[in-house]
Order: C-alpha cells, then sequence, then structure tokens
C-alpha cells in the first residue's frame, strides 16, 4: 500500500490504471468507510482511499478544528481492506495560494442539510471534484448515510460530465441501529444512549408508512414527537421528500426520503431511510 501526500506522485502512481475504485473520506474510519473499500475492491482493480479533512465544507462555528484525526489507525484499517494508495493530500496541495474556484450544485443543495449548513455542499461539490481530476476514478463510491451529499454528487457528475460511477452504498449502523459515524466519538456513554432516538423515530415512520398511512405531515408528527420526547435534542429538520429529487411532498406516492438532522449535545447527527 502506498501513501502519497502530492499531486505529483499520485499521478505517477496511478499513471495508465483502469478500473480504479475511488474511496474519498475525512479520516477516523469506522465499519462504514470500511464497507465502502471493500466494495471497491470487489469492483475495481486499483482502489483509491483519500482521507482530507476539507475546510470548505465547514461552516464558521462547526468542528473543524476538533474533527477527529486518527491517521494510524486509518492506514491500518486501509491495509487490512487491500488498498492501493491511500493519498492524503495537506491543505496546501488541495488551496494553494490563490484558489479561488468553487461549484455550486444548485436546487438539490438547498433543502435539508442545506438550509443549515449555508455553503457545505458547495464546499463538497469542490473537494470531490478536485479529487475526481486527480485520481480519474472509474467508480466512486459513497454512503447512503450522507444521502444529499449523493444526490448532490450524481447531479454534479451528469451536469458536468464527469466519466465516472456514482455508487451509493447502504448506510452501515452499530448492533442497535445507530448509523455509524465519525463524529459518534464525540459522544459521552449517556448521549450514546440518546443517539438512537432518531433511528427509532425514522423506523416508527417506516412502520407507518408499511401500515399504509402516505401523509407525511403524520408521518413526520409521529415521528417527532419521539425525538421531542427524548428531550436531549435539538431538531434541525425532520422532512419527507421525494426521491431522488427532493422535494416537498405532501402525501407519498413514490420514492421518498425520510431524513433527519439534529443536535445531541454539541454533536450534530443525521440519518435518513428511504421508503
Ligand atoms: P466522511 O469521512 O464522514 O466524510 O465519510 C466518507 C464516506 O463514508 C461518505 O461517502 C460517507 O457517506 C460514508 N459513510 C460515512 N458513514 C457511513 C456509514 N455509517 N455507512 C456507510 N457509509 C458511510
Amino acid at each position: 500500500m502506498q501513501v502519497l501526500a502530492t499531486e505529483k506522485e499520485l499521478r505517477a502512481a496511478l499513471c495508465g490504471a483502469t478500473s480504479v475504485g475511488f474511496v474519498p473520506t475525512m479520516g477516523a474510519l469506522h465499519e462504514g468507510h470500511a464497507s465502502l473499500l471493500r466494495t471497491s475492491r470487489a469492483q475495481n482493480k486499483i482502489s483509491v482511499l483519500s482521507i482530507y479533512v476539507n475546510p470548505t465544507q465547514f461552516g464558521a462555528n462547526e468542528d473543524l478544528a476538533k474533527y477527529p484525526r486518527t491517521l494510524e489507525a486509518d492506514l491500518e484499517i486501509a491495509k487490512r481492506e487491500g488498498v492501493d494508495i491511500v493519498f492524503t493530500p495537506d491543505n496546501s496541495v488541495m488551496y494553494p495560494e490563490g484558489f479561488a474556484t468553487s461549484i455550486s450544485v444548485g436546487p438539490i443543495a438547498e433543502p435539508l442539510c442545506g438550509r443549515f449548513r449555508p455553503g457545505h455542499f458547495s464546499g463538497v461539490a469542490t473537494v470531490v471534484t478536485k479529487l475526481f481530476q486527480l485520481v480519474q476514478p472509474t467508480r466512486a463510491y459513497f454512503g447512503q448515510k450522507d444521502l444529499q451529499q449523493c444526490l448532490v454528487l450524481l447531479r454534479l457528475v451528469k451536469d458536468l460530465n464527469m466519466p465516472v460511477a456514482i455508487c451509493i452504498e447502504p448506510t452501515v449502523r452499530e448492533t442497535d441501529g445507530l448509523a455509524m459515524s465519525s463524529r459518534n466519538r464525540y459522544l459521552s456513554a449517556e448521549e450514546r444512549i440518546q443517539a438512537l432516538v432518531l433511528y427509532k423515530a425514522l423506523k416508527h415512520g417506516e412502520d407507518l408508512f408499511r401500515k399504509g398511512e402516505r401523509r407525511s405531515a403524520v408521518i413526520v408528527a409521529e415521528a417527532r414527537k419521539i425525538i421531542e420526547a427524548s428531550r436531549a435534542y435539538e431538531l434541525q429538520y425532520l422532512e419527507l421528500r421525494s426521491y431522488p429529487d427532493l422535494k416537498a411532498i405532501e402525501t407519498i406516492d413514490g420514492p421518498a426520503a425520510f431524513a433527519v438532522a439534529a443536535f445531541l449535545g454539541k454533536t450534530r447527527l443525521i440519518d435518513n431511510l428511504i421508503f
């Protein structure tokens, strides 16, 4: 496994490569990332993992400074999963002096997380575009946990004719159902127990849907009660939207995404289910 930090080294290592799988991450790897790496390895000749905490996707009051950085443990996981190349650029490689271009993705980036994290998806689209230019992957792997991110990137590669397949993989969960996240490391023992409430609320909504309920206001209101009963949360959004275009819906008459974001203490958690 090669660990490379510069554009020149990366381009040399990938020169002439066909069938390149790519898993972009911000590190602090967990089983969710590992499952993306396994899929990449199974479907491509070469697998590239990037580890880069991208400052342009963090808001001014967000957790950029304290975002977990665990490079040694990450490299162990990468080795175990058979990664060929780990790309670990620093800010001077990704945003050299004078950097001025950014990508805005339009309406798909506006609702849900877009409302609460202005500029976030532009930062994501810009850094992913740069990484795609560097790695030139055949396929790139993303987790459904960050559903809106996946949809933004599908729009991006379509609109800009990028020759890469975006592969959306299922959310990996802890045995009790909590969606794995690098940010779960911030949770205290008590918060870890409370953290499950979001998934329970989404599942309750899914149950109602399975039993025939189609009014989104009813499903949202019932699920919201579960979150509000816990009192530990500051809810940002709990919404049912059409999938994959994320339009507001009154009734469910096709695929729909049930998505939530909330602060549990200082930790922002997100999750979603697709009906
Ligand atoms: P991050 O390092 O949090 O930016 O995530 C890197 C990639 O891993 C993104 O495509 C995420 O959607 C994906 N990912 C994060 N958590 C999970 C999870 N629990 N299950 C599946 N994929 C995940």
